[in-house]
């Protein structure tokens, strides 16, 4: 325990709070960049980014200012009045994606679920019945679990009631898995002989992180939503669902709604990243990320086979540890300074924000031939 931090903080924390994490014992105070400074002050290296989520970097000047320049002039009236930068944020998303109309909401999940909604109202407007979901968890009734990356499997579950495919481009949780081309082409054949619409979950592959404004843009697809959060406030909760005009005109007022949606100091915050989105930096996270996937492939564990496959787009990076438990690996990074993250069955992720430098990438590359 640091003397930084008052009384037994790890203690405290497990006394007082639903243990749905299991957490690292370490407390970080501050943060710049890609660095992390714990409660005895030392640095490290975050290839992390929360989960995707400070990707323009810890503290991000332009970011922050905007947050408190918005902060003292006003922080939330409700959706009940016109926020302008609602209209700014959404026209430089239509920029970046699609000319689309806007939903602002705080989280991910919330996203998605606004996506899910307007594709069941989509689809029952056009016939009864017309609302069976693939590409879900099945946790709501109607929604069906299409295998990865499987044409086949998609075909024999569509049909005329299907109302929506939610896919993402490029998997992050399951330990960062691009879908095939082929498997786009086959979305996109379906969702048209079938009126069925095409939603993009970009939560984590989006706004950059894949090395494209988003991660569909990889493929030959065109998606009627796009959902988005994590890198879009910088840290800022802040969600979004960027949907096709015709979609979106058939919403009523009252069909949805959230209350912090949108507020003016989340998407002052949410400006300033999209501000900072450009092809230049997009270059930038496809150079790094190259560098950092030759760092795997130089490893004599790799060519030895206890690093498996490496799958990388952009700044998402999974590497395959095959002969011990991931987390072992996680920790003995941790240890020598660099925060990484797991995901899938064993693989170690990668997220690193996206001011990266190659010798950050270089200390990285020599710490993990250590620890392997
Ligand atoms: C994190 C994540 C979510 C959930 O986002 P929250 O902000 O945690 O609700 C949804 N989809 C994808 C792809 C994610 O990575």
């Amino acid at each position: 325990m640091s003397e930084n931090l008052p009384g037994d903080v790890f203690q405290e924390c497990d006394e007082t709070l639903v243990p749905f994490y299991k957490r690292f014992h370490k407390v970080f105070l501050h943060a710049k960049d890609h660095f992390l400074y714990d409660s005895n002050g030392r640095e490290y290296i975050d290839l992390a980014a929360g989960i995707s989520v400070t990707s323009f970097g810890h503290c991000n000047k332009q970011v922050n200012d905007a947050i408190k320049k918005q902060l003292d002039e006003i922080l939330h009236v409700s959706n009940l009045f016109y926020i302008p930068g609602q209209a700014v944020l959404s026209r430089m998303i239509s920029e970046k994606s699609f000319d689309g109309k806007t939903f602002f909401c705080n989280s991910g999940a919330e996203s998605n679920e606004t996506a899910l909604k307007i594709a069941r109202m989509t689809g029952n407007a056009k016939s009864p019945g017309k609302n069976r979901v693939k590409g879900l968890d099945p946790l709501l009734p109607n929604v069906e679990f299409v295998e990865f990356d499987s044409a086949a499997d998609l075909e024999k579950k569509f049909g005329d009631d299907v109302c929506a495919v939610f896919m993402e481009a490029i998997q992050g949780e399951s330990g960062i898995r691009p879908v095939s081309g082929e498997f786009a082409a086959k979305v996109s054949e379906l969702a048209a002989k079938h009126d069925a619409l095409i939603v993009m979950d970009e939560v984590q592959c989006g706004l950059g992180r894949a090395g494209k404004y988003f991660g569909y843009q990889w493929y030959d697809l065109q998606p009627h939503i796009i959902t988005m959060a994590k890198s879009l406030g910088n840290g800022i909760p802040i969600g979004a669902v960027h949907v096709v005009p015709e979609v979106a005109d058939k919403m009523q007022p009252g069909m949805h709604a959230s209350t912090f949606g949108g507020n003016y100091v989340a998407v002052a915050a949410a400006v300033a990243v999209m501000k900072l989105l450009d092809d230049e930096l997009l270059a930038h996270i496809n150079e790094m990320g190259d560098y950092l996937e030759s760092k795997f492939e130089a490893l004599d564990e790799f060519k030895s086979g206890s690093v498996g496959e490496v799958r990388r787009k952009g700044l998402m990076i999974g590497a395959d540890i095959v002969k011990r438990p991931v987390a072992e690996v996680i920790e003995a990074l941790l240890d020598k300074g660099f925060v990484t993250l797991r995901a899938g069955e064993n693989t170690l992720r990668l997220l690193p924000p996206y001011t990266i430098t190659p010798k950050e990438i270089d200390a990285f590359g020599d710490a993990l031939a250590d620890v392997l």
